[in-house]
């Protein structure tokens, strides 16, 4: 041992040691899975390759909000689910909504949005949007035809859903595309539902798919995340601008998450599609269910669509109960169901049910008209509980708040 320590830490204070101890994934060792990148700052070998930075084509890193080795890999992955070129991840769906308009609309443009779409990008676009001086037009998407004279020379974008948020209708995509094609007008679609996985929005043509990855794609019920995904060059471009100026950065532990719950999607899907169907197959039979809104069941509004355009269901479907069933008997039904959580959001393990009184809801948000099937409803998240637990709770619950 000599007397004098030369050593690094003998020269240098313990608090600057620890900022710059060296680290260096170890050569040799690799993981199954990719590591949780946490990086606001990234750094630079030199001053040069800071001066050469490069970040729009994945080419390299540049700071925290344009993207770690890990944002860049989940991107990646939708894509290669929906078969997009380009895909950008939002703080949560709806910011990955107002992301969509915000780089696609200036002032003077109109949007066209369906009457049944996500409530709370309906509000965006009706609230901010009208504000900075840009026109929402709601329109019916069960008829195509009268969308037509909703669009004008400065008609922008038109946003598809489907299924319409809480009251299940499936549109026809194909004809509303062709319209939107017709007229020169861009599209975009919430394909929450599908996870994309059951609706390939770009072999029909559509120019944009927006993700809530807070649904299937985490599959935990433990995280938010939004995405937008495009093949075309172009839109990519003025949604990465968006972006980068709007700084709608996602946090590196959020983005392992998603890409844990990535890799057990298609067999998660495929199990709430099984168990939803078998439930809303049962619940059809019922004597307190006026209609069960399920796209993949015959005489659910726009089935036929469904049958053309899907290749399989979400576990999310809702029901109407007959009308003595009133306000207060359904949120005694939703009171008495035992495995269903109370609670909004879905795509999570756990079934949740929620009441929805759409008529009273667009009357007093906006005036607007309200979706075709929109009285009495209950939505379901059909969750990873066994589907004959659920059903028994189900009929407990439906015995309980019937009237008479
Ligand atoms: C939940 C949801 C969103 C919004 O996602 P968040 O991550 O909760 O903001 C958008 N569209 C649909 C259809 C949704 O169900």
């Amino acid at each position: 041992m000599t007397k004098r320590d030369d050593s690094p830490a003998a020269r240098t204070a313990t608090a600057t040691l620890l900022q710059h101890h060296p680290y260096r994934p170890p050569a040799g060792f690799e993981s199954a899975q990719l590591p949780s990148y946490r990086a606001s700052t990234v750094l630079f070998e030199n001053v040069a390759q800071m001066r050469a930075r490069r970040w729009r084509d994945q080419s390299g890193y540049t700071y925290g909000l344009h993207g770690t080795p890990a944002t860049f890999a989940l991107e990646r992955r939708l894509c290669d689910i929906e078969g997009a070129r380009h895909a950008v991840l939002c703080p949560s769906g709806l910011s990955a909504i107002a992301l969509v308009d915000m780089a696609l609309l200036r002032s003077a443009d109109e949007v066209l949005i369906p009457s049944n779409a996500y409530a709370p990008g309906r509000e965006f676009a009706q609230h901010m949007l009208q504000a900075w001086g840009i026109v929402a037009r709601i329109y019916d998407p069960l008829r195509p035809e009268s969308v037509r004279a909703l669009m004008g020379p400065r008609t922008r974008l038109m946003w598809l859903e489907a299924p319409g948020s809480v009251s299940m209708e499936m549109p026809d995509l194909r004809a509303l595309v062709a319209l939107a094609r017709e007229h020169g007008v861009t599209t975009a679609i919430d394909n929450t539902w599908s996870a994309g996985l059951a609706l390939k929005p770009f072999e029909l043509g559509i120019d944009v798919s927006m993700q809530a990855l807070t649904k299937y794609q985490s599959g935990g019920a433990d995280v938010l995340m939004g995405a937008a995904l495009t093949c075309d060059d172009a839109l990519h471009d003025a949604l990465l601008d968006a972006h980068m100026r709007l700084g709608l950065g996602v946090g590196g532990d959020d983005v392992s998450l998603m890409l844990r719950g990535l890799g057990s999607l298609p067999l998660r899907y495929a199990a709430h599609d099984a168990a939803a169907r078998q439930i809303a197959a049962w619940l059809q039979r019922r004597p307190e269910v006026a209609q069960v809104l399920h796209p993949a069941l015959p005489g659910s509004p726009g089935h036929e669509f469904w049958l053309r355009d899907f290749r399989g269901a979400a576990g999310l479907f809702s029901l109407r109960l007959h009308a003595d069933f009133g306000p207060r008997r359904i949120d005694a039904f939703v009171d008495a169901l035992r495995l269903f959580g109370i609670g909004y959001s879905w795509g999570g393990p756990m079934s949740l049910a929620v009441p929805y009184e759409m008529q009273a809801m667009h009357a007093a948000a906006d005036g607007d008209a309200a979706p075709p099937s929109a009285a009495n409803l209950v939505r379901l998240n059909i969750g990873l509980e066994h589907p004959q637990d659920l059903i028994d709770d189900l009929e407990q619950a439906l015995r309980a708040a019937r009237p008479g």
